[in-house]
């Protein structure tokens, strides 16, 4: 194939028609394929064999009726999705997000992303995601018990631990994960992997809550080990207040740098003088058991609350958005940049608009894409897997050692692969090479299907 840039576009221009009002979905193929051209000009039997074209279009995709009961007895119904992308390399494998905006093309962009950042664990397993447009948000117990029943006898049809093995995302913690793994097990009548995220009194890993953010927080020392620089000391600017930016703060506390805000969907908090230990606990009170608002934490301690505001004019070395996708423009990014912010570490998945992540490219800065630094929950969830094949349990300090060891493994082939391809530094391309040369090998191992 002489013509790779003509090629790509003509598959672009096709996946874009076939999947019209899609746009974050197009905006992660567009990513990939862009950095996909060196390994193509090496590698051309991956057009000529369909790799390609295979690989952007979803093996399966399940959408359903979630009719359920609120407490007033009335009847309401959302939509449920499972997006089973890729099985090339294991079970399919993401996490299941609640939230109103939640549609196909969110979902299929989160489940294609997923591919390449579970090939990149070095884990046997493959891409999907899943979820609905339900709200938990001012939901009473009952009524999330209610939903997440119905949701999962529609798509316990769907899954299995050696199938499909669903996890958390936004709006999906341990509460949900409990209630959806009852479900499955009352109407299977058996207890196996088939959830990750799951407490640990009923088959769920030490560290498993923690990963996410504590992996973000090990890929961003990674690559500032490769400036000799480290994390002791550095303002960091988180986004998000639940799951990954809780554990964002935490890891970095542990490591001596300062984390200075926090935010939800109605607004930031700048906390100036830093988030101590027992400020990070109100955090987690209030957001996982109280399920208040974060304006609370400005309350409480007499921080700054910016109403309506993302956290990105707030000045710090490193910036770890973890609340969710295309939060940052280019107009952040560039604000970030000029308040000397040289380390994006992305819990989140996609939190950079392409715009926003050229800026800091151009800028020189450490990027870490979410598909490689957030790769520790989804890592995590793998060892949950294993530890629940052999029926054990491992201890805190092996499964984080582990994931420790993962994320300096996905680091390295990260900026190896980036080197190979003529790219040294740029992590985006490193983490899609990679994480495509191995499902690519198995997919032409398994044949055209
Ligand atoms: P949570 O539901 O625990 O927390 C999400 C946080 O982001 C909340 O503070 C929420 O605020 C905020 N948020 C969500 N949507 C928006 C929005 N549209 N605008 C502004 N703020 C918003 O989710 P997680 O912490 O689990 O997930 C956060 C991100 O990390 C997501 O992008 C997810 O895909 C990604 N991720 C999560 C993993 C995990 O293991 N949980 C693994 C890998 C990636 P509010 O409460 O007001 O909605």
């Amino acid at each position: 194939m002489k013509n790779i840039k003509a090629y790509l576009t003509q598959l672009l221009e096709q996946i874009q028609n076939r999947n019209p009002g899609e746009p974050e979905f197009l905006q992660a193929v567009k990513e990939v394929l862009d950095s996909l051209q060196p390994v193509l000009t090496a590698r051309p039997e991956f057009i000529e064999e369909g790799i390609l074209d295979r690989l952007v279009e979803p093996e399966r995709q399940i959408i359903f009726r979630v009719p359920w009961v609120n407490d007033q007895g009335q009847v309401r119904v959302n939509r449920g999705y499972r997006i089973q992308f890729s099985s090339a390399i294991g079970p399919f494998k993401g996490g299941l997000r609640f939230h109103p905006s939640v549609n196909i093309g969110i979902l299929k962009f989160l489940a294609f992303e997923q591919i390449f950042k579970n090939s990149l664990t070095s884990l046997p397993m493959g891409g999907g995601k899943g979820g609905s447009d339900f709200d938990p948000k001012g939901k009473s117990d009952a009524e999330v018990m209610r939903f997440c029943q119905s949701f999962m006898t529609e798509l316990s049809r769907h899954v299995g631990a050696n199938t499909d093995v669903p996890a958390g995302d936004i709006g999906v913690g341990g509460r949900e994960i409990g209630f959806l793994y009852g479900q499955y097990k009352r109407l299977r009548n058996e207890f196996t992997g088939v959830l990750t995220g799951k407490n640990l009194n009923w088959g769920g890993s030490l560290i498993r809550p923690e990963a996410t953010g504590y992996g973000a927080v090990y890929f961003a020392q990674e690559m500032l080990a490769t400036r000799g620089d480290a994390l002791e000391g550095k303002r960091c600017v988180i986004s998000g207040s639940g799951n990954v930016a809780q554990f964002t703060a935490e890891k970095l506390l542990d490591l001596g740098a300062t984390p200075v805000s926090f935010s939800d969907s109605d607004g930031t908090v700048y906390d100036a003088k830093g988030v101590t230990r027992e400020k990070l606990e109100f955090v987690k009170t209030l957001k996982n058991i109280k399920r208040g608002r974060i304006v609370e934490y400005a309350e409480k301690f007499g921080a700054e609350y910016r109403a309506h505001a993302t956290p990105w004019a707030i000045p710090g070395e490193c910036a770890f958005p973890s609340a969710t996708q295309n939060e940052i423009d280019e107009d952040d990014a560039r604000t970030l940049i000029s308040n000397n912010c040289r380390v994006i570490s992305e819990g989140a998945n996609m939190p950079c608009t392409p715009e926003a992540v050229d800026v800091f490219l151009e800028a020189g800065a450490l990027y870490g894409p979410g598909k490689a630094a957030n790769a520790g929950g989804v890592a995590t969830s793998g060892l949950e897997m294993s530890q629940n094949s052999m029926r054990i349990s491992w201890g805190r300090e092996e499964v984080d050692s582990r994931l420790r060891e993962i994320m300096i493994n996905i680091h390295r082939n990260c900026s190896q692969t980036a080197e190979t391809y003529g790219a040294p530094g740029n992590y985006v391309l490193g983490a899609n090479i990679a994480g495509f040369l191995k499902v690519a090998e198995a997919m032409r191992d398994q044949g055209v299907v």
